[in-house]
């Protein structure tokens, strides 16, 4: 039986030169799109065999899963530098857990759920239990479409006026899901544009969060700055997640 460490590490190479061809497809230099590895539905040891490999940012998209697999790594891994990811749907409540563990949350799409992270990031750097203000990426709903999740396009402007306005939170670009409605290419392309007005007003909002196991080469085409990949590197997840 092959060892896992051994399975995660081709996988993670044949990631790393699949968004290295899309970079040379694109003429864009690698080191302009990073890589978080979504671990969700999968135990703490591949999240701790993925930074042995070198793998630093690390995603997750259930508040109620992460926290706990966040704590475990630090016990694992103390000395290892992970930054956590928060990717899915979040609601008010978890806000205060998330403000624990996230070092950037891009499922922002609400003017309510940015209060709601800049009080508890605050209280728990009151509390000391964290050092950093919260990197924040809105989730475009590039469709419209209300039940996933995202801000529809039109709404960007003002929520990304809120995030700025806030002390804790800082304002780093825009993340999406391509809808199944249209080409993955059709998708980011209208990121893109968004991406590109949105910079207009905040210079330093240039994160293009976009691309998956299935679309990154096409997500990269068009100007994607993060690709989050899960299925690539640890395999299919349950039919149960999401
Ligand atoms: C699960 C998930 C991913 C990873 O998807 P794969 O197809 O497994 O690579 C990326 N982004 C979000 C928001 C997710 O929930």
């Amino acid at each position: 039986m092959t060892d896992r460490r051994d399975e995660i590490e081709a996988a993670l190479e044949n990631v790393r030169s699949r968004i290295a061809t899309a970079c040379r497809a694109a003429g864009r230099s690698i080191d302009t799109v990073r890589l978080i590895a979504v671990t969700k539905t999968f135990p703490v040891d591949d999240a701790a065999l993925l930074t042995d490999l070198g793998v630093t940012d690390l995603g997750e998209n259930r508040e109620q899963e992460a926290g706990p697999k966040a704590d475990e790594l630090r016990k694992l891994r103390p000395d290892a530098p992970v930054r956590w990811h928060m990717l899915g749907r979040l609601q008010r409540n978890k806000a205060r857990s998330v403000a624990r563990w996230a070092a950037e949350v891009q499922s922002v799409d609400s003017d309510r759920l940015v209060d709601a992270l800049d009080k508890a990031v605050r209280n728990a750097r009151d509390a000391g239990d964290r050092a950093e203000p919260l990197d924040v990426l809105i989730q475009v709903s590039i469709d419209g479409d209300p039940d996933r999740g995202g801000a529809p396009l039109g709404t960007l402007a003002p929520l990304a006026e809120r995030v700025v306005r806030t002390g804790e939170l800082r304002l780093r670009g825009l993340m999406a899901v391509a809808p199944l409605t249209m080409t993955p290419g059709e998708a980011f392309g209208r990121l893109l544009a968004a991406a590109e007005r949105l910079r207009e007003d905040h210079p330093r909002a240039t994160e293009i969060s976009a691309g998956m196991t299935g679309d990154l080469e096409s997500a990269i085409a068009c100007g994607s700055t993060c690709v989050r990949v899960g299925t690539a590197l640890l395999g299919t997840r349950g039919l149960a997640s999401p």
